[in-house]
């Protein structure tokens, strides 16, 4: 049985009204709970919200938050056609709802804030994206240029805080609005020359898959090298941490792993993650999500086979090479060889 993952419960202080679509949750994290709800601009909580047949959904919201400029943590949330727990939240979180939260995760933060920015958000996108902004102006010096798509003037949320932040930055933030009903659907040509005179510093991308395809085409058109660009993907979890699950699949196994110039063997037990086994071993293995989103535990393979329960942020290419995640790996053989 792989128990359900440690969760805080923290009322919301606030609901803020963003868009039609689009509400922003004020935390009040409890001083106790300061420690464990630090965060790095750019990353996510994961939220639990009641199923309508009982037990649970899991959905990560990134927070829109700076922690670099003194505010209360803030997810927001945009209404989704359909979906379930954006609606959720949206029809029945108001100012005292505790929130079942797990803490703060995620890669799609920058490494230093020091350095310039070339931001693209699509939609909700915008929400790790502003938090990058903020806190890029708040601490860095370098130029911070976005490049944020909406359907129409209705849907971009931020509008006005995006504008005073351009007016107060002294022309260190640019922001370029495109919006669909104006300028059609973004192509890889059309964002290449909008991107073109801001070609440089690290670049992250935030929107619906479309939309990253898009834009990635258009910074390789630039060549931008693609170890500087960065890509979050919004997905519903498929798996909830907040649920204990029956072990399934998989086989025992004898795990080799070669983590920071030491090799270790390990024994894996069938149905147990190769995550959960390094960490039991008290390996100090790299992780951040354990859902199959961030890929942040991604290692290679080098000998064996494993199966991934889940994966959302591999390229088929990166899983040609040998590339897996190890918070979704199950043995497939006997004998598995990793390499960090
Ligand atoms: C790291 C991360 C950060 C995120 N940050 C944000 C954020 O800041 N703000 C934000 O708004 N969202 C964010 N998301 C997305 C968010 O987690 C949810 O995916 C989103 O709110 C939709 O959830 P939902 O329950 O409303 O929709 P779901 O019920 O999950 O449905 C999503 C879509 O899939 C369709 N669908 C559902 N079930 C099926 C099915 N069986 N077959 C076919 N189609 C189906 C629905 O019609 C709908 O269009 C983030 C996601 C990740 C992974």
């Amino acid at each position: 049985m792989t128990g359900p993952r440690a969760y805080h419960q923290v009322p919301v202080a606030e609901v803020i009204s963003e868009t039609d679509e689009a509400c922003s949750l004020v935390l009040a994290v409890p001083a106790e709970l300061a420690g464990a709800f630090s965060y790095r601009p750019g990353q996510f909580l994961t939220v639990r919200v009641p199923a309508a047949g009982g037990g649970s959904v899991a959905r990560c919201y990134s927070l829109s938050s700076s922690p670099h400029t003194g505010d209360a943590p803030t997810i927001t949330v945009k209404r989704i056609t359909d979906g379930y727990a954006s609606n959720w939240i949206a029809d029945n979180v108001r100012p005292g709802t505790v929130l079942d939260l797990l803490p703060p995760a995620g890669t799609f933060s920058p490494q230093s804030l020091a350095g310039d920015f070339l931001l693209f958000a699509a939609g909700s996108g915008i929400t790790p994206v502003i938090s990058i902004i903020k806190s890029a102006l708040a601490t860095g010096r370098g130029r911070v240029v976005l490049i944020y798509a909406n359907r129409d003037e209705r849907s971009v949320i931020f509008g006005p805080e995006l504008h005073r932040l351009a007016a107060t930055a002294e022309e260190r933030l640019v922001v370029v609005h495109r919006l669909d009903s104006l300028h059609g659907t973004p192509t890889a040509a059309a964002m290449a020359a909008l991107a073109r005179p801001y070609a440089g510093g690290e670049a992250f991308i935030c929107g619906p898959d479309p939309y990253l395809a898009v834009v990635r085409q258009a910074l390789s058109q630039l060549g931008v090298p693609a170890k500087g660009v960065h890509v979050e993907r919004f997905l519903s979890l498929q798996e909830n941490p907040f649920e204990a699950t029956e072990p399934t699949g998989g086989t025992a196994a004898a795990l080799e792993v070669c983590l920071d110039g030491e090799t270790h063997t390990l024994e894996w037990p069938a149905g147990t993650r190769m995550l959960d086994v390094l960490i039991d071993q008290g390996l100090a293995a790299p992780f951040s999500c354990r859902q199959g989103v961030c890929g942040a535990c991604a290692c290679q393979l080098t000998a064996g086979q494993v199966e991934m329960a889940h994966n959302e942020v591999l390229e088929a290419e990166d899983v040609a090479d040998g590339y897996i995640l190890a918070c979704q790996s199950l043995a497939l053989t006997a004998q598995v060889s990793i390499t960090y």
